[in-house]
């Protein structure tokens, strides 16, 4: 089977990197997760424990290594050297997240990472401007998407499961702030290009999605 160059976009809580992440072992491709990339950023900001300005995420960036290890399905996200897996899917970062994001120093630097990631091929990456930036070539392009509502749902079972003690509606709230910062931002904004395949998972299951990545890459 041909080795294909798979871009999966979409807004926040979609479920991109849950699905990409089935979808790639079944395909046994790299799954390469751009938005823990960002909030790799967003943490070692937030390991400098001052007010999170423009300057203080730009003083971070000249000297951080972000690196990520995709393994046996999982991917590690590594900062300077350290695991921060665990770290980086709290509700503190995602306040920040796409402050960082916007900033065109953090893109121009994570994007080649991104671009050098994908040289070999057999790889599905998923973000906001996978197939309108970084890689406008793949040979597959997925805008994956779900209602707002069904997104919060989401998003709050998975913190719930982590311990977290979170308000739907508030989570909801920062969904919609952040799709849209990351929608109307000028650097790089989230947009379904078009050629990409719409996808709207809100009454499909997880196993359906995959199913249909799948079937798109056959
Ligand atoms: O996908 P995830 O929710 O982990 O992404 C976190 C944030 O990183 C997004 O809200 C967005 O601000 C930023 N991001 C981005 N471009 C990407 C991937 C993520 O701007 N390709």
């Amino acid at each position: 089977m041909k080795q294909y160059v798979v871009a999966i976009d979409g807004p926040a809580g979609a479920g991109k990197s849950t699905v990409a992440q089935l979808a790639a072992k079944k395909l046994g491709y790299t799954y390469i997760d751009t938005g823990a990339m960002y909030r790799a950023v967003a943490w070692k900001t937030l390991q400098q424990k001052q007010p999170v300005t423009d300057e203080l995420i730009l003083s971070v960036v000249p000297d951080i290594l972000v690196d990520l290890q995709y393994a046996e399905g999982k991917t590690r996200v590594l900062v300077d050297g350290q695991d921060v897996t665990g770290e980086i899917r709290t509700p503190d970062i995602n306040k920040i997240v796409s402050q960082v994001a916007k900033l065109g120093p953090v893109r121009e630097k994570l994007v080649v990472l991104q671009r050098r990631m994908a040289e070999r091929g057999a790889v599905l990456m998923d973000g906001r401007d996978i197939a309108s930036h970084v890689l406008p070539n793949a040979d597959v392009k997925i805008f994956l998407t779900a209602s707002v509502e069904e997104r919060a749902r989401r998003r709050c079972k998975e913190l719930r499961e982590k311990g977290y003690d979170v308000n739907e509606a508030e989570i909801q709230r920062d969904i919609a702030a952040r799709d849209k910062a990351d929608s109307e931002r000028e650097i790089s904004p989230l947009v379904q290009t078009e050629d990409a395949v719409l996808l709207d998972t809100t009454n499909l299951s997880i196993d359906e999605v995959v199913e249909k990545i799948l079937e798109m890459c056959r």
